[in-house]
């Protein structure tokens, strides 16, 4: 189908973008790498009157550490993020993650911050975010706000930021060294979204888990923290037996929709699978 006809505008600095999006009101929408909100349009759920292009904002590229901190530009697409030296050394899980997303052609132009923004439950960095302990930077005319993601993603399609603000950094804490992790995504063929997929980070002292983060993806209207799953690891032996149990509890809080993909009893029952595949692979890259 064609799309609705749109005006386009290409700003070239944050306050630029911002001015438009005061300007158009609802009219507006911003467009990273357009691998969502093209099909939308499309299709006519998207009917912008106005396409802001964040492509030519210098400030909303690049990935820097300082102080503890990764900061990353929200429009560095997916295959920034896995070429990143630095993303390889400090937190391979973002980069494990966005190796599995789609095909290489939407990996070029598809961005942090728009796969973030878009709210798709199906989406893999929602819960990467999740259990890697980000936060978000939105930035309005008014001013800017730091969100975290645990409660950034309030429904299928639906997060916190508000009309006016645009997402300009992602902020990571850096794992501690020997931090274990895995992304465990079932998916029926390359480039399909994920059936059901885990992400897990995990520190060990000796045999004990010290901390361990649990978050699904595609298993409910929003990506789930298993908090109960990760509160019945913390400070136990990481054993078939624990992992089974954490695996049920991670079951027990999925609410995913029936599409081609499999009905719901499926998808909950591989997402136990994974669950247990990405506390075994993190167990297994963690220093003791
Ligand atoms: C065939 C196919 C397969 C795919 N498979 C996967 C997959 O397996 N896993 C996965 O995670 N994704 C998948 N995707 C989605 C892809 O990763 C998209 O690129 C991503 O969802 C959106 O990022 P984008 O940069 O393309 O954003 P766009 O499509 O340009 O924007 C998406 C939405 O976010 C808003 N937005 C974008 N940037 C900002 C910002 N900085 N601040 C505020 N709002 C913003 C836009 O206004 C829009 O509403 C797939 C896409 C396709 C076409």
């Amino acid at each position: 189908m064609i799309p609705r006809e749109f005006e386009y505008h290409a700003p070239k600095s944050i306050p630029d973008a911002l001015g438009l999006l005061k300007q158009f009101g609802d009219e507006a929408k911003l467009l990273a790498g357009g691998h969502s909100l093209l099909p939308m349009m499309k299709m006519r759920f998207a009917q912008p009157g106005h396409l802001i292009d964040l492509s030519r904002i210098p400030e909303l590229k690049g990935i820097r550490e300082s102080g503890g901190t990764l900061h990353i530009g929200a429009m560095t697409t997916e295959n920034e993020l896995i070429w990143s030296k630095l993303l390889q050394e400090k937190c391979p899980l973002l980069v494990e993650g966005a190796r599995l997303i789609s095909d290489p052609q939407v990996r070029y132009k598809g961005t942090l911050g728009g796969d973030i923004s878009h709210g798709d439950p199906g989406n893999d960095h929602p819960a990467l975010m999740l259990a890697l302990g980000a936060s978000f930077v939105l930035k309005a005319a008014s001013g800017e706000r730091v969100v975290p993601a645990d409660g950034f993603f309030v429904g299928t399609y639906d997060t916190l930021m508000k009309q006016g603000e645009i997402m300009t950094e992602i902020r990571i804490p850096v794992p501690a060294p020997g931090t274990g992790y895995c992304y465990s995504k079932l998916k029926r063929k390359v480039g399909d979204f994920a059936t059901a997929a885990a992400a897990v980070t995990l520190r060990m002292t000796g045999e004990t888990v010290r901390e361990v983060a649990i978050a699904l993806t595609n298993l409910g209207p929003t990506p789930l923290k298993a908090r109960a799953a990760e509160d019945s690891l913390r400070g136990k032996a990481l054993t078939d037996a624990s992992i089974g149990e954490a695996a049920q509890l991670a079951m027990s809080i999925c609410d995913p929709a029936a599409d081609q993909r499999g009905d719901a009893e499926y998808k909950t029952a591989m997402a136990g699978e994974m669950t247990q595949r990405a506390l075994r692979t993190a167990r297994s890259r963690a220093s003791k």
